[in-house]
């Protein structure tokens, strides 16, 4: 049976980054377990590194998942940085990962980019400010490690908070494909919140941060939401 690590990143006193009011272990814990529901009815078998929101070290997600054997590595994360204009969502892989870890990722996050309006910031490999991350390097099987959007900014995650079911099902719907499974159509409840209205407030003068805006808001509108541009005198 084809298993799949699933690793929702950070958890108990760490909470990864924070803005508007989330917090990153508490959005890529609820993401993950969609995926795990979506999979399972699949019957794939997943492997949780956490279910609940407890401290975790990256020693432990990467050892869990080679004791296990994993067919395949996905750590979910959501990005953060001080200016709040930053956006977009990254794929990372270990710096010296094969052609085929390399297509895997790009099947996953190309389903991403298909199941929401995020920035494609693109998929790379190393890491954002080193050379690789723990759970890239230190897994024997494929590894990625996937950033949905940045927490920071208000625009990442409304993109998550109303997509994050038909982000899920277009990542599970991959790691099917990856793991060489025929994804098979179940009812499965979508959820997705009535409310499509996404709102930027732009400052006056703030000319790059609105130019950023402006183009996140038609991305918005050619997906189907309601994205509008206030601007604060
Ligand atoms: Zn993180």
């Amino acid at each position: 049976m084809a298993k799949i690590c699933l690793d929702p990143g950070h958890g108990g006193s760490d909470s990864g980054g924070t803005g508007w009011g989330r917090k990153e272990k508490a959005d890529v814990l609820d993401i993950a377990l969609r995926i795990k529901k979506l999979l399972e009815a699949q019957g794939v078998s997943v492997i949780m590194t956490r279910t609940t929101d407890k401290d975790i070290t990256i020693a432990q997600r990467t050892s869990l998942a080679n004791k296990e054997e994993c067919d395949y590595f996905l750590s979910i994360h959501r990005d953060a940085f001080a200016d709040a204009s930053a956006n977009g969502s990254s794929m990372f892989i270990y710096s010296g990962a094969s052609a085929a870890t390399e297509k895997k990722a790009k099947t996953i996050y190309d389903a991403v980019i298909k199941a929401a309006p995020f920035r494609k910031r693109g998929l790379k490999k190393g890491a954002a400010n080193y050379k690789d991350y723990g759970v890239n390097k230190n897994t024997t099987m494929s590894a990625a490690l996937l950033e949905l959007g940045f927490i920071t900014n208000k625009g990442d995650n409304a993109i998550f908070e109303l997509k994050k079911d038909a982000i899920a099902l277009e990542i599970a719907k991959a790691l099917c494909s990856i793991v060489g499974v025929a994804y098979k159509v179940k009812t499965v409840s979508n959820t997705e919140s009535g409310d499509k209205k996404v709102v930027y407030t732009v400052q006056a003068g703030a000319f790059s941060v609105k130019k950023n805006a402006e183009t996140q808001a038609a991305k918005l509108k050619a997906a189907g939401f309601d994205a509008i541009i206030v601007k604060k005198e």
